[in-house]
């Protein structure tokens, strides 16, 4: 069914030159999308940047993550260590004289660093920080190191270990890449256990479940901003809610050994979980969890994508409690985007902006800033690769496409007619720094 406008109306309304007649987006941009693109970009790259998830830290520091990369791993294109990226970034931030990374030329950066490390203080990670205009950098790491700058690197510990007190024979026989996994998730309930002066597994559940509240607490005390869970690697995000008693007869069953059915061990699991989002509720420590394809072959696609924790996400009970998608679900970003719809439910973009170009990552963000743009922001994920290519290129690499990539999405929604350019850059504001500065209480 249609009808017709009479053309009278229409012309009237030209006439009286209905700006709102006229105020309408475009599919395509218009002409002076390269203008707009330049005077955003220019403002954008001042706008310090607040990271949301990084992994600061020399190569051969151990605690740079709680888990490791399995060995012989397939590696995407843009994050092999051939990609000429890398070169422009060790040239921005070094001067690093060579056009490549033979071993032979290589080692002038992995000296530089290992001189850096030797060196030992905060400065050399606080000048990364100031060249790339970063303010604050949430680190992801098992514990913080002594020549991190507490003042700009904010800890984020793991939470995962505590998934795993029993005997975990079968779930290190599971995949190749779980036998690397899991060990470490070992040590690192190893390192709570003691830090926490205790032994063996206390008799009963109860006291169990007080020791993860105690710990959490403690990383708080000890600068903790947020817990960290990487369980999309080893487990479904899916966790359901089980009867008490049910994982207290586990537990029982298990503390002093025997191996747990993979149905026992994740009702367990689900229990303890439980516990420490009430926990994290209660401390005001917000949850960040792993929302994205992993490292590894032997990654579930379908037991990490971000939908599986929806049951927890928008369950009012945990209203309280502030949840961090990290890596914003890729490739399940839209997902993602969605459940941020939740109040207490934040996303990150790190992993992105290292693993997709800029002209792949403005498409993403370009729909993120148009659903909920003040539950987005951004993150690095920069990670030390090897001796050279440490965690400073991957700043630099994570800065450069999203800087571009975010002008990009913003000049194209200006130059449609969707915003104003003085909204674009309410929104890359809120993006880049302030919707973290005001989730973490950093006032600036
Ligand atoms: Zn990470």
């Amino acid at each position: 069914m249609s009808r017709a406008v009479p053309a009278v109306i229409l012309l009237a309304l030209f006439l009286a030159g209905a700006p709102n007649l006229f105020a309408q987006t475009s599919p395509f941009p218009s002409q002076d999308f390269p203008a707009i693109y330049d005077r955003l970009s220019q403002k954008i790259e001042k706008i310090p940047i607040y990271d949301n998830h990084s992994h600061p830290g020399f190569a051969d520091d151990s605690d740079v993550d709680a888990m490791a990369a399995p060995p012989d791993e397939s590696s995407v294109l843009r994050l092999r260590d051939d990609n000429p990226e890398f070169v422009t970034a060790a040239k921005a931030l070094f001067g690093y004289p060579y056009d490549d990374f033979k071993p032979e030329h290589a080692k002038w950066l992995a000296d530089k660093k290992k001189a850096a490390e030797a060196k030992g203080d905060s400065t050399y990670f606080d000048g990364i920080l100031d060249k790339l205009n970063f303010d604050i950098c949430l680190a992801n790491r098992a514990f913080m190191a002594p020549y991190l700058d507490p003042k700009r690197f904010h800890w984020v510990f793991f939470g995962d270990s505590f998934f795993y007190p029993f005997d975990n024979r079968d779930q290190k026989a599971s995949t190749p890449d779980m036998a690397v996994y899991i060990p470490l998730q070992e040590k690192m309930l190893a390192r709570y256990k003691k830090q926490m002066n205790m032994g063996a597994l206390p008799p009963v559940l109860g006291d169990y479940d007080d020791f993860v509240r105690r710990t959490m607490e403690d990383n708080q005390k000890r600068g903790g901003v947020a817990v960290k869970f990487e369980a999309a690697y080893f487990r479904s995000l899916y966790f359901s809610d089980p009867p008490r008693e049910k994982a207290a007869a586990i537990y029982a069953k298990y503390k002093d050994g025997g191996v747990p059915t993979a149905d026992e061990y994740r009702l367990f699991q689900d229990h303890v979980f439980r516990v420490m989002v009430e926990q994290a509720g209660k401390l005001k420590l917000p949850m960040h969890f792993h929302t994205a394809v992993g490292i590894g072959d032997y990654f579930s696609l379908r037991q990490g994508n971000v939908l599986n924790l929806e049951n927890v996400l928008r369950d009012p009970r945990y209203k309280d409690t502030v949840f961090v998608l990290v890596h914003g679900g890729w490739p399940y970003t839209t997902e993602a985007a969605l459940l941020t719809a939740v109040k207490n439910v934040y996303l990150d973009t790190s992993f992105q902006s290292e693993l997709l170009y800029p002209s792949q990552f403005k498409v993403v963000l370009k729909q993120l800033l148009t659903l909920y743009p003040d539950k987005m922001m951004f993150g690095s994920d920069a990670f030390p690769f090897n001796d050279a290519l440490g965690a400073e290129e991957s700043f630099w690499i994570a800065a450069r496409t999203t800087r571009s990539a975010l002008s990009a999405a913003l000049a194209e929604l200006v130059a449609e007619g969707a915003i104003s350019e003085d909204k674009a850059m309410e929104l890359a504001r809120l993006y880049l720094h302030d919707t973290a500065a005001k989730l973490y209480g950093d006032k600036k």
